[in-house]
């Protein structure tokens, strides 16, 4: 059996004005990417030949630059012999966004099939944030997706991709997905895989994978932040040889995501931005994490937004951290100065327009590279002490989701009263870390504020744009 493996990853949010560029994917190809995906030892122990294509992964950002994206796709379908591979495997987001040309996982798709055909099945692994398109589900044979929000089972899902395609190689299967939309637009974090309603919705899925010939029973929530006609829930069942069966299940799933609309709710405390700075100083737990939501980096915002910071300065806010800004030229002038200098300069909006612009003095503290969070370094970074506020600022868009994080720059959040952070949820391992959080909903890239995302390309109707369309 010869299988040929790849991966390109970015969530996309349109509503960012920074286009993601060649040179913010982390980049492996050949050999290389055995490492940085977890289906070798399958392969290996079905005695199958790999052929590695190519792993390109960025941090979620604004749609991706198209020469850059073609040159990535024509890198891994040119790996990709024309005759005598018998399966592929690939690793993809299923929200990525190409500037002229729409979804990029359809366009690869289609250049992968353009290269092996339609006699070999193709099976995909997503992120449960995929807006899949038609194309999409038109060209894949099996699609399979994270079953959690937020996401601790990527590895299970690579997986899974690459068990079923085995499977469908062994048994000479091509099934075809079949696709059932739910038109709801629910804000990211208040869909959590774990909470009423999904955890039910999520069971059922569970259930129907046990019946006979379903391979995968898989909800997508989608990405709101993407604006295009095929934005939102869609739920994909794959059957291996029952087509009727794999829409029906589909539409059952859809159903009762539809039905289920209005019990999507912040399970966590969710306040206007000045309200949760207030409750978090007058909160007898320690330390208080704020979400600064409108501005999170792993929904693709800038990261460079100092909103928070001018409103906890305005309101005299003292033992606070906010971790962190983007902002270049503000770390690079932090390694001019000597630790315990006061150091000046002005932060935020160097990205995104619509960010504020503050100014700031405070003695630097310290400085250095700054963990990532997807693995590896982030560059530079500084800390400077100012009046009852420790700034974290950074050189490249990154987010502090995990203790190992303040670690590397040697900050202990717990130490602080309040800490500011640009997320929406907290990711697991904080969440579980801190006594409280609170998320402020703050204007940017991405808004939970569903009336502020612009989108003008979505289809219609949409709850809550639109409701009881379906009763
Ligand atoms: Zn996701």
């Amino acid at each position: 059996m010869r299988i040929a493996i790849g991966s390109l990853q970015c969530e996309s949010n349109t509503l960012s004005p920074i286009p993601t560029v060649k040179a913010d994917f982390d980049y492996a190809a050949g050999e290389g990417i055995l490492k940085k995906v977890h289906v070798e030892d399958m392969l290996r122990a079905e005695g199958c030949e790999i052929v590695p294509l190519i792993y390109a992964h960025a941090l979620p950002g604004g749609s991706v630059r198209r020469e850059d994206y073609l040159d990535l796709v024509e890198d891994m379908v040119g790996r990709l012999p024309d005759s005598g591979v018998d399966g592929v495997w690939l690793y993809l987001h299923g929200a990525m966004h190409v500037e002229g040309i729409g979804s990029g996982e359809e366009y690869l798709l289609r250049r992968v099939r353009e290269k092996v055909g339609f006699g070999i099945p193709v099976s995909v692994g997503m992120d449960f944030h995929a807006n899949n398109s038609d194309g999409v589900i038109q060209l894949a044979n099996v699609i399979c997706g994270f079953r959690t929000a937020p996401h601790m089972d990527m590895v299970e899902t690579e997986r899974k991709a690459m068990r079923l395609l085995i499977r469908c190689v062994k048994d000479g299967l091509l099934p075809r997905p079949a696709v059932a939309r739910a038109p709801v637009v629910i804000p990211g974090d208040a869909v959590q895989t774990a909470l009423h309603p999904l955890r039910e919705i999520m069971a059922e899925a569970d259930e129907m994978e046990k019946e006979p010939d379903v391979l995968c029973a898989q909800v997508f929530n989608g990405q709101p932040w993407v604006d295009v006609p095929y934005m939102g829930p869609n739920m994909v069942v794959t059957c291996g040889r029952d087509r009727e069966k794999a829409r029906r299940l589909a539409e059952r799933l859809a159903k009762r995501f539809y039905d289920a609309r209005y019990d999507f709710k912040f399970e966590i405390e969710a306040l206007e931005p000045e309200e949760a700075l207030r409750a978090a100083l007058a909160a007898p737990e320690r330390p208080v994490f704020i979400s600064d939501s409108g501005d999170n980096t792993t929904a693709g915002a800038a990261g460079d937004n100092a909103y928070m910071l001018k409103l906890m300065m305005d309101l005299r806010v003292r033992d606070a951290l906010l971790a962190g800004i983007m902002d270049r030229e503000a770390t690079l002038k932090c390694y001019e100065a000597q630790i315990g200098d006061t150091v000046s300069f002005e932060v935020g909006g160097t990205l995104d327009p619509r960010s504020v612009r503050v100014p700031v003095t405070g003695k630097l503290v310290s400085r250095g590279d700054i963990l990532g969070y997807t693995g590896g370094w982030a560059g530079k970074s500084a800390v400077v002490q100012m009046d009852g506020i420790t700034l974290i600022v950074t050189e490249n868009r990154t987010a502090l989701t995990r203790r190992e994080i303040f670690d590397s720059i040697g900050v202990d959040f717990m130490k602080y009263r309040l800490v500011v952070v640009k997320l929406g949820y907290l990711f697991p391992e904080l969440a579980e870390a801190v006594p409280r959080s609170i998320l402020a909903f703050t204007l940017g890239g991405s808004t939970e504020r569903l009336e502020y995302m612009g989108h003008k390309n979505i289809s219609r109707p949409m709850y809550p744009l639109d409701d009881h369309f379906m009763d």
